[in-house]
């Protein structure tokens, strides 16, 4: 079985009239994983098809608001379009229980009006399994193998990418979801080997030159194309997927600049596109 890869916002903190706030899905079959839950990310989505209730879980690379804006967005709609308990389970870094025990709290007003007006909410609201991960394996009882290791995208910290493997009679697929990070130990050694790479980019040679001290400092925390495609490089990746584009790439265009700026320091496929753009890792 393939996994799929889907962006289904490749956009940033800034906002974009094309462009939702960061999340990507790693699908295997009816397995659904979000990684992060930016801006729009249940209206991309929808456009597959596909709804809160059908995740299996939510995946946080750390909590910058951009990453899990709309974090509530998939708890509520996650309830009140399922009609049973269906727990919900969210992983994230150390610190991702209080933000999840946050926006619950914040959604008390909402929960109170919904199981006051529909009956058949009476079970209440639903549960939410948080698991704070740091290194290692992640059990979530599904047909894909997920592991995660620390990155480095200090001060924020603390931060971990993912890695899906998954295995079947036709061979084995994986995919790397990096999120926010400078080159660092522990992504290479969760990419080690894997078939794909999801890394979030900036264009340094860009922001460096925009006179705006506060846009500056997101320099020295986010790796540009040239050093994602490193990263690439010393992990043996055949196919390195950017996204998180800052600044954006015009809406239909084809990136050919950041592709350029890869190209020197890896030999395997750079994708980039707009948000659904899809990639599909076949097993082998
Ligand atoms: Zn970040």
């Amino acid at each position: 079985m393939s996994l799929t890869i889907t962006l289904l916002g490749t956009g940033s903190p800034m906002p974009s009239p094309d462009r939702a706030g960061p999340a990507t899905l790693i699908s295997a079959g009816d397995e659904h994983y979000l990684i992060d839950a930016g801006r729009g990310v249940l209206m991309r989505m929808a456009a597959l098809g596909l709804g809160a209730p059908n995740l299996t879980a939510v995946l946080l690379t750390h909590l910058h608001s951009d990453h899990i804006t709309d974090l509530n967005d998939v708890i509520t709609t996650r309830w009140v379009m399922t009609f049973e308990p269906t727990p919900l389970t969210i992983v994230g870094p150390v610190g991702t229980q209080q933000v999840v025990d946050h926006i619950v709290a914040s959604l008390e007003p909402d929960i109170g009006y919904r199981v006051d007006h529909h009956e058949d909410l009476g079970y209440g609201f639903t549960d939410i399994n948080v698991v704070e991960v740091e290194q290692g394996p992640i059990e979530l009882g599904g047909e894909v193998a997920i592991r995660c290791a620390p990155t480095d995208h200090k001060p924020v910290h603390p931060t971990v990418g993912f890695r899906f493997d998954h295995a079947d009679e036709n061979g084995s697929a994986s995919v790397v979801a990096a999120g926010d990070t400078v080159p660092c130990a522990g992504l290479d050694s969760l990419s080690e080997g894997a078939d794909a790479l999801v890394h979030t980019v900036i264009r340094k040679d860009i922001i460096e030159n925009v006179p705006l001290q506060r846009i500056k400092d997101t320099l020295d925390y986010h790796s540009s194309p040239e050093e994602a495609a490193q990263t690439a490089a010393r992990a043996g990746i055949e196919t390195l997927v950017f996204t998180h584009y800052v600044p954006p790439i015009p809406t239909g265009g084809d990136g050919a600049d950041w592709i350029a700026l890869a190209t020197p320091h890896f030999t395997g496929t750079i994708e980039l596109g707009d948000d659904l753009h899809q990639v599909e890792v076949t097993p082998k």
